[in-house]
């Protein structure tokens, strides 16, 4: 008897970057930040009280939500947090995305949105990026049932102004837009400052890249209280405790090190910045990247045939093998030494 089998949930599931693990290699494919967490992180984990541990945690991870307030200078009922950005995402397209209509995202961004939709029967179309990689924003003139833009977008790296975003809030009055925030704090600019002018914009941002902490997993939105309100409802009817007590207290003291995370994000930048010029110096086309990695390709040797030289030398990149983006390598921004390796290895590559 096997007939439960035809009443199993039948998805396409998200497919993480790989996770090698050997002795030596350089791992830049999936845009984790090559420096540790604020030491303040490890600190506050060790001095853990077990008389905290034997409790349920604050079911609205209100400590962290309140550090969050302050950093941001946003009210706390404007927040939601959850267990990566990954969650809060999830958690926001099954709340706000319930029309026939089909939410939109471009065909080029986040995989997970179309793996989302897929989970819950939300119906979705992809409009084309532009031959530049750009968002042609009059794609998202036209009825739907939600927006969402990963700005910057991934992994392409390209990031939109804020008259970008506010121009398709402005078409789009009557649907949640989310805008993912996962790279933004390497150059990007935040559409935080607008939630309180549409209030169906919900920006989503994480803790897993500019502050070191993906093994964690915190992310959070910020939007309209109405909006927080109601993903909240729809969180506490599934889980009411997402978020753990170890989690929250790394959360905080992560917050509570502003200059550790700004001297992180500059060295980040700086090296992006090289690295791009080198590239660029070996025959590599890159795009204006305003997060953790550069998207590039190289003028005469196709992506895979670099990719698979780089990946028997102990040095992984990502590899997209679909259309569009096969000849593109995208490469995390690791520390100077992981990226001078990464660079004299394609020195004597291209020689
Ligand atoms: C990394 C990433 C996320 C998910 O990050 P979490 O670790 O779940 O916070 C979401 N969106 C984009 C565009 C990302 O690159």
């Amino acid at each position: 008897m096997s007939g439960w089998k035809d009443n199993v949930r039948v998805v396409e599931a998200y497919v993480p970057g790989d996770q090698p693990d050997y002795p030596d290699m350089v791992k830049i494919n999936t845009n984790e930040n090559p420096y540790p967490p604020s030491p303040k992180v490890m600190e506050a984990v060790k001095n853990i009280q077990d008389s905290k541990i034997k409790l349920y945690p604050n079911f609205n991870a209100q400590v962290l939500v309140s550090a969050l307030s302050k950093y941001h200078h946003i009210d706390e009922d404007k927040i939601f947090v959850g267990v990566g950005s990954d969650d809060v995402l999830a958690m926001a397209f099954l709340t706000f995305f319930n029309s026939k209509k089909p939410v939109l995202f471009p065909n080029i961004t986040y995989s997970f949105y179309k793996v989302w939709a897929g989970l819950y029967q939300i119906p979705y179309e992809t409009p084309l990026l532009d031959e530049n990689f750009r968002i042609k924003k009059e794609d998202y003139y036209k009825e739907n049932g939600g927006v969402v833009i990963a700005n910057p977008n991934a992994p392409t790296g390209i990031c939109e102004g804020l008259d970008f975003i506010e121009d398709i809030l402005q078409h789009n009055r009557d649907v949640v837009v989310i805008v993912d925030e996962a790279y933004v704090d390497f150059g990007g600019t935040s559409a935080k400052e607008l939630i309180d002018k549409y209030d169906n914009l919900l920006v989503v941002q994480t803790f897993s890249k500019s502050r070191a902490m993906a093994g964690v997993r915190i992310g959070y939105c910020m939007g309209n209280k109405e909006l927080i309100k109601a993903i909240n409802t729809v969180k506490h009817s599934y889980n009411s405790y997402t978020m753990n007590y170890y989690s929250i207290v790394a959360g905080v003291a992560s917050l509570s090190d502003k200059e550790y995370f700004d001297e992180k994000i500059k060295m980040v930048i700086n090296t992006r910045e090289r690295v791009k010029k080198e590239l660029e110096e070996l025959g590599f086309i890159c795009t204006d990247s305003k997060t953790n990695f550069l998207f590039a390709k190289h003028k005469s040797v196709p992506a895979k045939e670099i990719f698979e030289s780089l990946r028997s030398n102990g040095i992984f990149v990502r590899y997209f093998n679909q259309p569009i983006i096969d000849n593109y390598l995208r490469i995390s921004i690791g520390t100077d030494e992981e990226m001078d390796r990464f660079l004299d290895f394609l020195r004597k590559y291209f020689k």
